[in-house]
């Protein structure tokens, strides 16, 4: 099976800064995976390189098994992409920003039109075709977005970042349109994201990105398992201080077993844990 994408000892240099560091990894057909860090990790430049909008310094980059640098236009067809930066003409309708992009990839009509309504159904937008863009609300644009991506039937979706500054409701309706893209229609994910939350609902594989560095990869399992399932807090002189366990069991009874337990609460360890116990400081 050919990878959806590979990257091998990828960097990006930026005025004498590696701002990716030797990253490689490789995603298979029909994951969801997750680029987990903090600003200024690399995630959106790593996303660039993938998506042929930014050359990579040195390394491999190969999507669906085309090379990024020599074969650009069969890897764009293979791909949608969501970026962080809300790309969609506001002074255009929601009809023709899906016209334009449809032309763009060169999509004949009658099969154009049938795209464009097949994904404004699909994303709920339906209603709103005649709308210019700049009257929907932020979700509705990142909806539209996501249809945009998907209207040359690409096989694999990039998305930056897809719910930064959206509500908690907004961003729940965008996880279940991610989730049944991928579960109902079979496409191969890559997201990027600061929200914890997002990968642990979202992905089957996470890659933990800091200063440019994959600093850990794997299932949520298998990350929480490495680092200890449980944890201790204790909060003395107003800071937390906390210690993985490997089960929230052996968490409970270290606990029970102190005399003085002021202060101290166990509970099952999450991704800022880990990100914390391996960088020192937190996700933002
Ligand atoms: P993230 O998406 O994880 O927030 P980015 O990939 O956007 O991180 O940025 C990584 C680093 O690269 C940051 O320090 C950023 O300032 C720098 N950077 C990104 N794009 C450019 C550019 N075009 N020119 C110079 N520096 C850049």
């Amino acid at each position: 099976m050919v990878a959806a994408v590979c990257l091998r000892n990828v960097h990006k240099v930026y005025n004498n800064t590696c701002v990716v560091n030797d990253l490689s990894l490789t995603i298979q057909p029909g994951e969801i995976f997750g680029l987990l860090g903090p600003n200024g990790a690399g995630k959106s430049t790593t996303i660039r390189m993938l998506t042929t909008l930014t050359r990579a310094t040195q390394g491999d980059i190969v999507v669906s098994g085309y090379d990024v640098y020599r074969q650009k236009a069969e890897v764009r067809r293979q791909i949608g992409v969501v970026l962080q930066q809300t790309s969609v003409d506001g002074d255009l309708s929601v009809w023709e920003n899906m016209e334009f992009h449809g032309r763009m990839h060169h999509i004949p009509n009658p099969q154009r039109q049938q795209n464009i309504d097949q994904w404004l159904a699909y994303v709920e937008l339906a209603e709103r075709r005649d709308d210019k863009v700049k009257t929907l609300s932020g979700g509705m644009k990142r909806r539209l977005q996501i249809a945009r991506a998907l209207l040359h039937q690409p096989k694999i979706l990039f998305l930056d970042e897809p719910t930064v500054g959206l509500d908690p409701q907004t961003r729940r309706r965008l996880w279940e349109i991610i989730l049944d893209l991928n579960k109902h229609k079979g496409m191969t994910m890559l997201l990027t994201t600061h929200y914890m939350e997002e990968v642990e609902y979202l992905c089957d594989r996470i890659g933990i990105m800091d200063q440019g560095q994959l600093i850990e990869m794997g299932t949520l399992e298998e990350l929480r398992s490495n680092h200890g399932e449980g944890i201790v807090m204790r909060k003395t002189d107003d800071r937390w201080s906390y210690t993985f366990f490997p089960t929230l069991q052996d968490a409970n009874q270290f606990l029970e077993q102190q005399s003085d337990k002021t202060g101290m609460m166990t509970r099952p360890s999450n991704l800022e844990d880990i990100f914390v116990e391996l960088t020192g400081h937190n996700l933002d």
